[in-house]
């Protein structure tokens, strides 16, 4: 059985679509990411998934329940940490932690939690004066704390610096690999590449890919880009003959050929063939950016 599935959800508030017809299933022990524009509906999905939003049609379910019949179940299955989660900034990390396990009949032991999410130094911090890195890491230990089989983490590193992004990845992983299945919401391509098992982009309330991040890079319009001195002697109808050759353009001083992996292979051949060097050469792959804005033509 999933771990989560969803089938044809819809949700309007008032008038207005947010989520129109979502379907996805996430098995258990991924890490499964919805990606998508501002406003697509990804945390009304998830907010249905959590039983925090009454669908207007479709199925939920989380381990074989519907959230919204059987909550209390279901809150004892899944963790939730949200987008904009707040909390009262004079609790401190202990103290925060101590109320949650009480909200559990079988909570996780919060000083082992503590001190695997690195916040052992913090238990006398108040909420307020952690930084944005420690605020992260209390939440996901709070959505970790009644020992959940899958967690829901809503834009967890918005706003924190590349080490503690990083930092918060290695956590996910962590959290995958003590067992628990992941649900991330996320604006953060490299997130998705680097953690997700399978990836749903939502657009307008509407899944408009799910695959792998390397399935969906696989779409992107151009797979791979070769660039270098355009002093070379090589002429543009010469590198668009290449097999899989997509474009060729000048940029600041470089030439830029567009193509796949095929017209990487037959440029270094093209090369070696005419005895030419390609000065300050660089070869670049397609990244999940690349794929996420062919598909939704729109910017993070
Ligand atoms: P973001 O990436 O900006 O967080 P999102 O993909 O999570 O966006 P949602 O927050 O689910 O999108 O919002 C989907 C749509 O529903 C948006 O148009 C939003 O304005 C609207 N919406 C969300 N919550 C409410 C609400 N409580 N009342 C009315 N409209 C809402």
């Amino acid at each position: 059985m999933p771990m989560i599935e969803v089938h044809d959800l819809h949700k309007s508030y008032g008038g207005r679509t947010a989520v129109d017809g979502v379907s996805f299933t996430v098995e258990e022990g991924e890490i499964f990411g919805v990606l998508g524009p501002n406003g697509a509906g990804k945390t009304t999905t998830v907010e249905c998934v959590a039983g925090l939003r009454v669908p207007d049609s479709g199925t939920v379910r989380v381990a074989g329940l519907d959230p919204v019949a059987r909550h209390t179940d279901v809150t004892r299955l899944l963790g939730v940490q949200l987008q904009q989660s707040e909390l009262q900034a004079k609790l401190t990390v202990r103290e925060a932690l101590e109320l949650y396990a009480s909200f559990h009949e079988r909570p996780a032991d919060w000083r082992g939690l503590a001190e695997r999410l690195g916040l052992d130094a913090q238990l006398g911090t108040r909420y307020a004066k952690l930084s944005g890195g420690q605020q992260q890491r209390l939440f996901i230990a709070l959505a970790l704390i009644g020992n959940p089989r899958a967690v829901i983490l809503d834009e967890l590193t918005t706003g924190l610096d590349p080490r503690g992004r990083r930092d918060t990845w290695a956590l996910v992983e962590s959290v995958r690999d003590s067992g628990v299945t992941v649900l991330l919401v996320t604006h953060f391509m490299e997130e998705a590449q680097r953690l997700c098992d399978r990836v749903a982009v939502i657009d307008r309330g509407r899944v408009t890919a799910l695959d792998t991040p390397a399935g969906l890079i696989g779409r992107a319009a151009h797979g791979s880009t070769v660039s270098f001195d355009a002093a070379t002697p090589l002429a543009a109808a010469e590198l668009l003959a290449l097999p899989g050759a997509a474009g060729v353009e000048t940029r600041d001083g470089r030439t830029v050929l567009t193509g796949n992996d095929a017209t990487v292979d037959a440029f270094v051949q093209l090369l070696a063939r005419r005895a030419v060097t390609a000065r300050g050469l660089r070869v670049t792959d397609a990244t999940l950016d690349d794929a996420y804005l062919d598909l939704t033509g729109a910017d993070q």
